[in-house]
């Protein structure tokens, strides 16, 4: 049969390896580390368990996906539930807002506790399932980089409604525009967030992404977001598929304009097909060094990155859930500070994210996992060890003022993930988490392809590629990837 080499098994390159297993190839995994997901993945310490990268899981179909395609039953391999209340916030002069599930409560909550008609939450919720509606067929499950993508009836609709569709404003002036109470404009910018990028700057069509959440739902993964991976990865070795760990690539040969095989070390792996999983600036630059270089696409700016504090905190805290906000009295300069001036505000807005609430033996009995975390501005070289230490102080007085505690002596253990270690770890760009940012209009039509247009046989999939970073948009990269493939 026809063989398949999958460089890097991120989300993405395990969901190629299944679609491409299900199409009936023979399909090998190389992977640099010596475990599967690469940011999707976990840390274990002093009795406490951490999910390392992303905490937020939506559109958990794009998972099921996956499972029914092998001819399986998702729950044989991976449960979720869906969660009631999707996040809490916390403001410093005492205000406090449950976004709950159901939008009609979270409504109310919004008028009881900071007045804003909750008229206005209805109407932004339904104006955020509109751009949904047209937009995602179009940008998200198909390649954009194909003549058969614009010229179908969904791509004429949506260019239609282009002006509705928030791309002439920033996703700051539409939420001035639908909301009256400041908190609430907050809340709702903090979505730009969600694949790196600066709401003051960024298309509101990125209010496409509070559907996701509120009229979709948040979910959590039964045994926390690692089990995204090792569930996928179980079932793609169940399809037959070969991983091969402690395996870094070092060259894809290119012959005659066509994929022939790659190269680590002086060992040499023909292929019939070869799938780049890696992040394409990265990729270009070590893998591909040799091959023609998109160089506009490798100059875009990058998506913002993370401090991560991993904290086993010897307390609980009732009023603490899964997802967590400490908003910043600032949030205007501290996004300036993020995309601008490139170091952390003094003043952050920190999110604590504590699997422990919903997966008790996370943590041991009477303590709580604390992953918390800020937005950071990519590496560009900073020096890291002065800013990890200032934010830390920061950190802790905002966690302090806001649950009028003194934490620092609960920090039990401490794990540190920076710009400088995602990179280190995933060899993502600059330590970027979405790949390049969005904070343009065009930012869509920016991203790699899925395919390459020089070398026949190479795809491209993952958070830096075509439709975007995230565990959703990386699914569906390898869907349409594989679509691509005839
Ligand atoms: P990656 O996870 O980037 O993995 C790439 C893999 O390729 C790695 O395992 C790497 O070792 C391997 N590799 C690289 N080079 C080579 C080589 N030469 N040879 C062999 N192997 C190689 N997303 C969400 O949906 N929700 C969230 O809440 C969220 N929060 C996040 C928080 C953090 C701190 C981070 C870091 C990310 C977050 N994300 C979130 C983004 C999400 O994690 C990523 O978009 C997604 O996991 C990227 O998957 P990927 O398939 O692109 O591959």
């Amino acid at each position: 049969s026809t063989k398949a080499l999958i460089i890097g098994s991120g989300i993405a390159g395990i969901a190629a390896s299944i679609r491409l297993a299900v199409k009936g190839y023979k399909v090998e995994v190389y992977e640099a580390n010596a475990y599967p997901g690469g940011k999707l993945s976990e840390i274990q310490k002093d009795g406490y368990r951490f999910d390392a990268g992303p905490s937020l899981f939506t559109l958990p179909q794009q998972v099921e996906e996956l499972f029914a395609l092998a001819g399986k039953n998702t729950p044989d391999y991976f449960q979720y539930t869906k969660l009631p209340v999707a996040c809490h916030y916390f403001w410093e002069d005492g205000s406090k807002i449950k976004a709950f599930a159901a939008v009609e409560q979270f409504a109310n909550e919004v008028e009881r506790e900071l007045g804003e008609p909750k008229e206005n939450i209805h109407l932004a919720l339904e104006n955020s399932r509109f751009i949904y509606d047209h937009l995602a067929p179009l940008f998200m499950h198909k390649s954009l980089h194909k003549l058969s993508t614009w010229t179908n009836p969904d791509a004429l609709k949506s260019y239609l409604k282009m002006g509705k569709l928030g791309i002439f404003q920033t996703m700051d002036e539409a939420n001035k525009r639908q909301f009256e109470n400041p908190k609430l404009v907050q809340l709702f910018n903090r979505y730009a967030t969600y694949n790196g990028s600066n709401p003051y700057e960024t298309p509101a069509t990125l209010n496409i992404i509070p559907h996701l959440e509120f009229n979709i739902g948040a979910f959590f993964p039964k045994k926390g977001m690692h089990d995204i991976t090792l569930s996928l990865y179980e079932l793609a070795k169940d399809q037959g598929v070969n991983f091969h760990f402690d395996q870094k690539v070092d060259e894809i040969l290119v012959e005659n304009g066509q994929a022939m095989a790659i190269r680590i070390k002086e060992e040499v792996i023909p292929a019939d097909l070869v799938v780049n999983n890696m992040d394409m600036v990265n990729a270009y630059k070590t893998i591909l060094s040799k091959q023609k270089q998109p160089k506009k696409l490798l100059n875009q700016p990058k998506s913002s990155s993370a401090l991560i504090f991993y904290w086993g905190i010897e307390r609980t805290f009732p009023e603490l859930d899964l997802h967590n906000i400490f908003f910043s009295d600032n949030y205007l300069e501290e996004f300036d500070h993020i995309f601008h001036k490139k170091e952390p505000y003094k003043d952050p807005t920190v999110y604590i994210n504590i699997t422990s609430t919903q997966k008790p033996d996370d943590a041991p009995e009477g303590c709580m996992n604390w992953f918390t975390m800020i937005n950071v501005p990519n590496n560009q070289g900073q020096d890291w060890d002065r800013v990890i230490a200032e934010a830390k102080k920061n950190i802790i007085h905002k966690i302090n003022r806001i649950l009028k505690t003194d934490i620092e002596p609960l920090i039990a253990t401490e794990e540190i993930l920076d710009p400088r270690s995602i990179e280190l770890k995933t060899s993502s760009a600059q330590g970027a988490l979405y790949g390049n940012s969005s904070n343009n209009k065009f930012a869509a039509f920016l991203r790699h392809a899925n395919f390459s247009s020089d070398i026949k046989n190479l795809y491209f999939c993952g958070g830096s590629v075509h439709p975007g970073g995230g565990i959703p948009l990386c699914l569906l990269s390898a869907k349409i990837m594989t679509e691509l493939i005839s």
